[in-house]
């Protein structure tokens, strides 16, 4: 089956959808094919009144439709027929989201479609199992905690893997019974724009998910400073999320959860399975080119077996190929854009001026679009950017360790803490650098996530503030209130 697809046949939505129904505005956002730089259509940006309108658009359909009241078992039924539509309509909802981030089709309906609805699904299910608890409060009085839900939830996301990330912001929010503001990506809105169009038609009452089109200053600053947002849920980058937090705080003071940026390390002992390290190595770093959010970045590398990984590194980074069409699931990814193309080449120039040695690429591929070839930096400082900064492209470092000390001092990054890999064959060293990285997440003998949604994701340090996934991420969607009654 070929999901090859022309462009110009794809009708894309380029409206805010407010209340069930789009809402057009003036063109002020250019969105862009990054793999030929042409623009696909322009969007709107929402300013403080239409953000406004859709704050209290949610906050109407939470009344008329009562959907925080809903028998439990009804609203798992209406998130259940949700993600039913958005694997039914997942041709659809994969061009739009093809077709602004140059992602290959297949790969999004197999890793962000399908498991999108299979976690919407999660989270539906403690819609009717999650309740609040009884306390013991001895005899002539009861004590119970009950939970709600906030009220308006207000999300952003990233441009990358759109359907993912607003899946983990859309499904535990609903679940616990709250509406959703959300703003995509001005980069990548298409799909976002769908699955809010596919929820309506799935019986979710018009209203609850509402979608603003815009940027980060104006349209996400009136989001996060708006008194009608109960709780604020991020998903960007550390710098962002500072900006959000600054912004709150001078409005207000409400939960936020923030999932932002990272620098992840990947460290592999001699004793590992070379072969298995080498291929989560390349998987931490090459797919959608490097830009994910747990990319391992930083390879951590035991001396001994340092020459031998490095080789079969090299020959993997060098075989990548960009990808020739839509349907090509080996095509090696674009850059989002040509600012962040040059924003990762300055970069790698900087390294390489404080005494960085470039291993492998370290330029674009030799064609239209933005790609940057596999990028391998050895001989780097602690202090070289390659190191400090999150790249967000597909550029890796290579340390090398003597001691599991030194492999400690140099996983450890002074500003992220998301994710961290560990290759070892030896139980007691794996289990004592568990305890000694300094991450929200650890992944041993592989790398990244599959279907685990059932464990929460967040990062430490400036990675983030509270967890997506898992059961905390429903709970983390309702406020407790404590109860005493005398009898
Ligand atoms: P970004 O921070 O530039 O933008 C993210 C979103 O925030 C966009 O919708 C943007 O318009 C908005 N935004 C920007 N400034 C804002 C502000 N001051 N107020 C409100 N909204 C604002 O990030 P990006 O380039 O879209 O995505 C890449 C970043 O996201 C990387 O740092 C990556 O690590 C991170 N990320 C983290 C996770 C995670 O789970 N931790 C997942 C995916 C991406």
């Amino acid at each position: 089956m070929t999901l090859a697809f022309a462009p110009e046949t794809v009708t894309l939505p380029t409206g805010h959808f407010i209340a069930g129904a789009y809402v057009e505005g003036p063109a002020a956002i250019e969105v862009q094919a990054p793999s030929d730089g042409r623009v696909l259509a322009a969007i709107p940006c929402a300013d403080a009144e239409m953000v406004d309108r859709a704050v209290r658009a949610a906050r109407e359909a939470l009344k008329a439709s009562g959907w925080a009241g809903w028998q439990p078992r009804a609203r798992l039924k209406a998130l259940h027929a949700w993600a039913d539509l958005i694997e039914a309509e997942a041709p659809r909802l994969a061009q739009l989201e093809a077709i602004c981030s140059s992602r290959p089709i297949r790969q999004v309906i197999e890793g962000d479609i399908r498991v999108t609805a299979e976690q919407i699904r999660f989270f539906a299910e403690f819609a009717d199992k999650e309740g609040g608890d009884l306390v013991p409060t001895g005899a002539g009085s009861v004590g119970f905690i009950a939970a709600e839900p906030y009220g308006v939830i207000g999300a952003i996301t990233p441009w990358n893997f759109p359907i993912s990330m607003a899946g983990w912001k859309f499904g535990p929010a609903l679940a616990a019974g709250n509406a959703v503001v959300l703003k995509p990506s001005e980069m990548t809105p298409f799909s976002t724009l769908y699955m809010a169009e596919l929820s309506v038609k799935a019986g979710i009452p018009a209203g609850l998910i509402n979608i603003v089109l815009g940027d980060g200053p104006v349209t996400g600053n009136a989001i996060t400073g708006h008194p009608g947002i109960d709780k604020v849920s991020f998903t960007g980058s550390t710098r962002a999320g500072s900006a959000i937090m600054e912004n709150i705080a001078r409005h207000d003071i409400k939960p936020m959860t923030l999932e932002l940026g990272g620098k992840s390390p990947q460290v592999v002992f001699a004793d590992a399975d070379l072969d298995r390290a080498a291929d989560c190595l390349a998987r931490g770093i090459l797919p959608n080119a490097g830009q994910f959010c747990v990319a391992g970045s930083r390879m951590i590398v035991q001396r001994e077996i340092a020459d031998a990984l490095m080789e079969k590194l090299t020959a993997r980074f060098a075989a990548e190929r960009p990808a020739a069409t839509w349907d090509d699931p080996a095509g090696f990814s674009p850059i989002i854009s040509e600012r962040q193309l040059n924003r990762i080449d300055g970069i790698v120039r900087a390294a390489r001026e404080q005494g960085a040695e470039l291993i492998c690429g370290g330029t674009r591929f030799d064609r239209q679009g933005s790609y940057y070839q596999p990028t391998l930096i050895a001989g780097v400082t602690e202090t070289n950017p390659a190191v400090t900064e999150e790249i967000f492209g597909p550029v890796a470092t290579f340390q090398t360790f003597g001691t599991e000390e030194e492999a400690i001092a140099l996983a450890s990054h002074p500003t992220y803490g998301l994710c961290a890999g560990l290759h070892s064959r030896d139980l007691s060293r794996t289990m004592r650098m568990i305890g000694a990285l300094q991450a929200g997440t650890v992944w041993v003998n592989r790398y990244g996530r599959s279907l685990d949604h059932i464990l929460p994701t967040g990062g430490w340090k400036s990675s983030g503030l509270g967890k997506d996934l898992g059961r905390e991420a429903f709970l983390a969607n309702r406020r407790t209130k404590s109860v005493l009654i005398d009898l």
